[in-house]
């Protein structure tokens, strides 16, 4: 598609990132593409895909024409090549179409591609990165188990060196894009006494023998993607595999989930900006008590609390992905950034049912879809009380206690 390289030529010659108030004309261009994709491709199939458990696969392949499903790798390993910012726009972008969308981009942009992007060989990039930058191909990140989540330094998968190759033990729950996924970036402990520092990296081809995929759950929202248990039962893979050094896993899945929340955020912005579309838009047709609820002060107020957290959060968002992009740290940040984002969305999406009343508690209306969609921000990639355990750690170090 033109976008793709007419964005991916522009956005490398204005380098400059915009000021948090006003983006560069780059990032407009791609945010208004992505807006248009978003209303004309997303929003009509939505609801059916959300309803239906279906994967938005002719919208994905879509996507990776246009260049969003590898956004933050160069293009000689067939990326885009673009900076985190423009991934940041792009993902609120494509869940204010469809949240299912967002994560399925999210996961293969941070949590599939990124690490490998980082930690990879030469040879690893070629067969893991260049086959699912273009949307036909994605991947997956299997990290929790059914015994830790929020403690992921305590993976009891084990990866077995038996000659040339690992051979590897045990189950990884939720895992998004768990059935479509043609690659998995997978955790696993080499060395159980080490705790997370016996944790290393892996890159599973899929299928595999020894390897089965569970059931997709049945989920409150996000419901057009996959999440499933992933079971390993001696699959063995080549020693070449390993992705970085061993015992680095713990720290290559940090960097990630880094990274991870900044898209997740974006997703975040997504559906609580849609929120307020629909609640404004219904405001301004509904009448009750002779005028347009618009004229009422207290929906009024309910809109200024809305757009007020929805704007803070956007501006920690794009903080965090402009710190990341100057490379300087941003684990803080990208963990204020969610945590304020998927907040809003929260409290966004309540609001718009409130403001539509009995419309916004049936499915005609995308107001409950929101609800729904919005909550899973506040637990994958951290839950809330996570981040704020990230927030603090980091502050007080920051402060030199
Ligand atoms: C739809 C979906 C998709 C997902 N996709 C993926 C994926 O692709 N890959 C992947 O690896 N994982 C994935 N996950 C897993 C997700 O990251 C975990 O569910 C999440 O990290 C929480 O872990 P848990 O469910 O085990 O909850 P637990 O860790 O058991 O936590 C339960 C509650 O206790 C709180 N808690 C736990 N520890 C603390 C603490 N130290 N201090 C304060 N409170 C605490 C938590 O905040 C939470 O409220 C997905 C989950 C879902 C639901």
């Amino acid at each position: 598609m033109i976008f793709n390289q007419v964005l991916r030529r522009t956005c490398l010659q204005k380098r400059t990132i915009a000021s948090l108030s006003a983006l560069s004309e780059t990032h407009q261009m791609l945010r208004k593409t992505c807006r248009d994709f978003a209303d004309g491709e997303l929003k009509p199939v939505a609801s059916k895909c959300d309803r239906e458990h279906l994967y938005p696969e002719a919208q994905i392949k879509q996507m990776g024409e246009l260049g969003l499903m590898a956004m933050c790798v160069p293009e000689e390993l067939g990326g885009t090549g673009l900076d985190y910012l423009a991934y940041a726009i792009a993902m609120e972008e494509i869940s204010r179409g469809c949240a299912s969308a967002g994560v399925i981009m999210s996961v293969n942009n941070s949590l599939y591609l990124g690490p490998i992007l980082k930690w990879g060989t030469p040879k690893q990039k070629e067969t893991f990165i260049k086959p699912f930058t273009k949307g036909t191909k994605v991947g997956c990140f299997a990290l929790s188990e059914p015994g830790n989540g929020s403690d992921a330094g305590a993976a009891a998968t084990t990866a077995t060196l038996q000659g040339d190759q690992f051979v590897l033990n045990g189950t990884k729950s939720w895992i998004t894009n768990g059935a479509e996924s043609e690659a998995v970036v997978l955790f696993a402990t080499t060395d159980k006494s080490l705790k997370h520092k016996g944790i290393s990296t892996f890159l599973v081809p899929k299928p595999m023998k020894g390897l089965e995929v569970g059931k997709k759950e049945d989920k409150l929202g996000i419901r057009a993607s996959s999440t499933c248990a992933l079971f390993f039962e001696d699959c063995k893979i080549d020693k070449a595999n390993i992705l970085g050094e061993p015992g680095y896993g713990f720290k290559i899945a940090m960097k990630a989930l880094d990274q991870g929340r900044v898209g997740i955020a974006s997703q975040a912005l997504g559906i609580a900006q849609s929120s307020l579309e629909v609640a404004v838009e219904y405001a301004s047709k509904r009448l009750s008590f002779g005028k347009s609820l618009l004229k009422f002060q207290t929906i009024q107020n309910k809109l200024a609390e809305m757009a007020l957290r929805l704007e803070s959060a956007r501006l920690l968002t794009w903080r965090a992905a402009w710190l990341e992009d100057k490379g300087m740290p941003f684990t803080k940040e990208a963990a204020m950034a969610k945590l304020a984002a998927s907040e809003a969305a929260t409290f966004l999406s309540h609001q718009c049912i409130q403001i539509l009343g009995g419309m916004g508690y049936v499915s005609d209306m995308t107001a409950e879809r929101h609800y729904r969609d919005a909550r899973i921000t506040e637990i994958y990639e951290g839950t809330s009380e996570i981040q704020r355990l990230v927030i603090a750690t980091n502050l007080i170090k920051e402060m030199g206690f």
